[in-house]
């Protein structure tokens, strides 16, 4: 866990970074930003156990996965909600997709509305995935 610096190098309070954070995804979201997660080193395997699947990064590329409404409302969840549930690729157990890690999904979870369909790696672009590019 590292430190959240200020401009002046100074330690930001969690509240502080928290504020942006909110200001941050309040700002995605009104201008339709692209989804695109970056994951750090702990964060590139599949969460799940007995899966070591990497994923460096992902451009989501939501306008490809399906109509308006379903666009609108996997938008609506990257960043005001809890993230984006999809099927890890390889072991095709849901992961939920944040901003900044990934978390396993348990399948029956009820707060996981909005999903990813299951062919959303052919759609997306993956970067540092543990196999060829497409
Ligand atoms: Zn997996």
């Amino acid at each position: 866990m590292e430190t959240a610096m200020g401009p002046g190098g100074e330690p930001v309070s969690p509240e502080e970074v928290e504020r942006r954070m909110t200001e941050y995804r309040a700002i995605g979201f009104k201008h339709r930003s692209s989804a695109i997660a970056v994951y750090r080193e702990e964060s590139y395997s599949c969460p799940w156990p007995d899966c070591d699947y990497a994923i460096k990064g992902i451009d989501f590329c939501l306008d490809e996965m399906g109509g308006q409404d379903l666009v609108d409302r996997l938008l609506e969840s990257w960043w005001q909600g809890p993230g984006l549930v999809g099927p890890c690729p390889h072991c095709r157990r849901p992961v939920l997709f944040r901003l900044s890690d990934k978390q396993t999904m348990d399948a029956a979870s009820p707060e996981a509305t909005t999903r990813l369909p299951d062919d959303w790696h052919a759609k997306s672009r993956i970067f540092g995935k543990d196999r060829t590019t497409r």
